[in-house]
């Protein structure tokens, strides 16, 4: 069995296929998959998927890059749905820092830390979107004294970095990036860190990966992903399949099994 640790099915690329790649996620044993959020305007329809979709489940969030459709009532409505408990919401995100994005570093600090406290009330673990800020998320989780954990989603960093996120009770998202045979760092690194603390993830429809056929991305490709990182580890296949389900279950406890 596979869980596809982050996809964006409620993306409008997928209006067309969804009910095509679900029946198709039954027949590749990948029984579960979790859609983080991006903004506020997507929460009640990705929570209306989760409820329509067993395989559905969600985290709730504002990503750094959607910024410009914040508001700061939007946490406000983001504390008033988790005071609800809303089944099949495992985690809060995607939320994080990116150094690619036109907001200002404060800004983002500011959304990303007032997220972190709204996880740590609700003892949610989250999916951490980090794109060449690991030094300053690992100093904020730390003076937050945050204490849930989650995914470094999307992970691509050494192992040195790995291992940063390890201890602070973080788990990493490994994606399409490692299929490409030019992408000789991380994969040397996913090579290299423990079993234990890998996940899969697709992030489709983005995250292409090496010589795919299809235009998007799609959580199928949480099979190929697999398959190449069978390729870079030396355990039994078996085993590996077996550990990252495990991994994901234990990331998100609420997913149950
Ligand atoms: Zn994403």
């Amino acid at each position: 069995m596979f869980i596809d640790s982050h996809c964006h099915l409620n993306f409008k690329c997928f209006n067309d296929d969804i009910m095509a790649i679900l029946a198709q996620l039954k027949e590749k044993k990948i029984n579960k998959l979790i859609i983080p959020s991006t903004h506020a305007k997507e929460w009640a329809s990705i929570q209306h998927m989760a409820q329509t979709h067993d395989v559905i489940y969600y985290a709730l969030g504002v990503h750094t890059q959607f910024l410009h459709s914040y508001k700061e009532s939007d946490l406000k409505y983001l504390q008033t749905l988790l005071e609800k408990k809303p089944k099949k919401c495992v985690a809060l995100g995607e939320i994080g820092l990116d150094k690619g994005v036109s907001f200002s570093a404060e800004e983002q600090e500011i959304l990303f830390i007032k997220q972190l406290q709204l996880a740590e009330k609700f003892q949610l673990p989250i999916i951490l979107h980090c794109v060449k800020k690991q030094g300053r998320v690992l100093e904020i989780l730390k003076a937050c004294h945050f204490s849930q954990g989650g995914v470094y989603h999307g992970f691509s960093a050494s192992v040195e970095v790995g291992n940063e996120f390890i201890k602070l009770g973080f788990k990493l998202g490994i994606g399409g990036v490692i299929t490409h045979p030019n992408a000789i760092k991380v994969r040397a690194s996913i090579a290299h860190l423990p079993l234990t603390s890998l996940l899969l993830e697709t992030d489709a429809p983005d995250m292409h990966l090496h010589q795919q056929s299809q235009k998007n991305n799609t959580p199928l490709n949480v099979i190929p992903i697999f398959e190449c990182l069978n390729n870079l580890r030396n355990e039994e296949k078996s085993c590996i399949s077996t550990q990252l389900y495990k991994n994901t279950l234990a990331i998100f406890p609420l997913i149950g099994d």
